[in-house]
């Protein structure tokens, strides 16, 4: 056991917190979506957390920390669906949400500390130059930059920009490193890769620059149909139209937006409709109202023409995991799944799933560009019953083509590709070479030998350990 009152004093003039339960409120996330990792990770919790608010205060935590033998876990906002955030070894949970200045802009790029929350980053840029991040996250008003970085994949602007792993969406990371005696390291171009989605195991983001687009008043938009097929096709069509500009296309089946948006429901028509939710681009309105009519889809909703937006979310906070969590603040029955449906044929593949699952897994897609193609990955709804019943909707899944990056596994690999990033991994051993950086979140650092073939659940030893 270390000795926590020593490290509390080395680490004199640094916020720390060791009161139990707020200890354990900043150990947690949002990973009670998934009703097996509500099991799995109940009981998890740190021994201090530690608040920073420069680097050179970060330094001295990961120098301390290093002398003791001691955990750190990276916290931003503790959005993250995985337990990404959560200190699955105890130890010290390391709060960014302190080192929140913006600290340049210029024309096509910001520079920032990571626990800026990204709505006052995108606050900033539009009022000084008319520019804001390329996408988002739907958590904007409470996820920080840093927390995106290294825990989030795309959003809200992916269907012009694709993801973060694309090469170009972020610029610059200042990282420092896990060892007696810290560096700061400055990654550019492939070196992104290295901790980019990483959770931070192997390395605390202390400076992001990230590349930023025109800010525009979009248009929030509910397209209604009867069928859940024709909003997809819909969804599909306008992502294919090259000069309506948009930045959110999400076609979400019947009956999520009667019972689980209570906003937004007076404007549904009944409760069978399906609707597309956007966001367009103001001057591009006519028309996508023109070609909308031609779909012979319906506006149900449409920010310019309310009297007043007042109680109303913004649409992006329909879409992306927000579906989700207003089905389950209804229904604490459902969970979710992560799917991508490969184009050319991706419409047919989602209606292949539909054919399948019907109400048992109501369809939410997200329109995306991936290596240069608009295809479609999905968030639906699951009408969770059984950890068996839920593995075999994902094998039908994967069966037909439609691959599983699975929200219900806390490791990197699991929740990924199911398979090491050497990359990532060769990074760890030179930044972070005794394991203390976020454990239990990478299975190649703990188990080389892990057969990702054999289907099996990875269990981090030192969960037990903690729990
Ligand atoms: P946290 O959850 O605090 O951290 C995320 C990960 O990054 C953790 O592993 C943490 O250890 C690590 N980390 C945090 N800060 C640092 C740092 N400075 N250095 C190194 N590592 C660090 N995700 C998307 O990608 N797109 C979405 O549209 C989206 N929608 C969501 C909707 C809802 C309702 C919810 C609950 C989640 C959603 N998420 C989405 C997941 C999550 O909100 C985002 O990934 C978010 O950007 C995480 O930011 P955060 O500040 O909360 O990070």
């Amino acid at each position: 056991m270390a000795d926590y009152a020593k490290i509390k004093q080395e680490l004199e003039g640094i916020a720390v917190e060791d009161n139990p339960a707020l200890v354990r409120q900043k150990s947690r996330d949002f990973y009670w979506y998934s009703p097996i990792l509500k099991e799995e990770l109940e009981n998890v919790t740190a021994d201090l957390v530690v608040s920073p608010k420069t680097e050179d205060e970060v330094i001295r935590t990961l120098k301390v920390a290093y002398a003791h033998g001691v955990p750190v876990t990276p916290r931003g906002a503790g959005t993250g669906n995985y337990g990404q955030a959560m200190p699955l070894s105890g130890g010290i949970v390391l709060n960014l949400i302190n080192m929140n200045r913006v600290k340049e802009i210029h024309p096509g790029r910001v520079i920032a500390e990571p626990g800026v929350v990204i709505a006052e980053l995108d606050r900033q840029t539009r009022a000084h130059s008319g520019q804001e991040l390329r996408f988002h996250p739907s958590t904007a008003q409470t996820a920080t930059i840093g927390g995106f970085v290294a825990g989030g994949s795309g959003g809200v602007g992916s269907i012009h920009w694709g993801g973060l792993r694309d090469l170009g969406n972020i610029l610059r990371l200042r990282v420092v490193t896990m060892e007696a005696e810290p560096r700061v390291l400055d990654l550019t171009a492939w070196d992104l890769q290295k901790v980019t989605h990483a959770y931070g195991t192997n390395g605390i983001i202390v400076e992001v620059e990230m590349p930023l687009a025109p800010a525009y008043d979009w248009v929030d938009v509910l397209v209604g149909y009867d069928d859940f097929m024709d909003a997809v096709r819909f969804g599909d069509a306008i992502a294919h139209k090259n000069g309506i500009l948009v930045k959110e296309i999400a076609p979400i089946a019947a009956p999520i937006p009667h019972d689980y948006f209570p906003r937004h429901k007076p404007f549904i028509r009944h409760r069978g409709q399906s609707v597309c939710v956007l966001m367009v681009a103001p001057h591009s309105i006519d028309a996508f109202t023109a070609f909308t009519e031609r779909q012979k889809g319906e506006i149900l909703f449409r920010s310019d023409k309310v009297e007043s937006m007042k109680g109303i979310p913004h649409a992006y906070e329909l879409a992306w995991n927000h579906t989700t969590l207003r089905a389950l603040k209804v229904d604490a029955n459902f969970t979710y799944l992560q799917v991508q449906y490969p184009g050319p044929d991706h419409v047919a593949k989602v209606e292949k799933m539909v054919k399948i699952f019907g109400d048992e897994v109501p369809g939410h897609l997200e329109f995306i560009r991936f290596d240069g193609r608009m295809q479609c990955s999905g968030l639906p709804l699951v009408r969770y019953t059984t950890r068996e019943r839920l593995e075999e909707i994902m094998q039908i899944h994967r069966d037909n083509g439609c691959p599983i990056f699975n929200p219900h596994r806390y490791t990197l690999e699991e929740g990924g590709m199911k398979q090491t990033d050497v990359v990532q991994l060769a990074f760890k051993k030179e930044t972070d070479p005794k394991g203390l950086l976020n454990p239990g979140k990478m299975i190649a650092w703990d188990n080389p030998d892990f057969d990702f073939s054999a289907g099996k659940n990875y269990l981090f030893p030192g969960l037990a350990a903690a729990g």
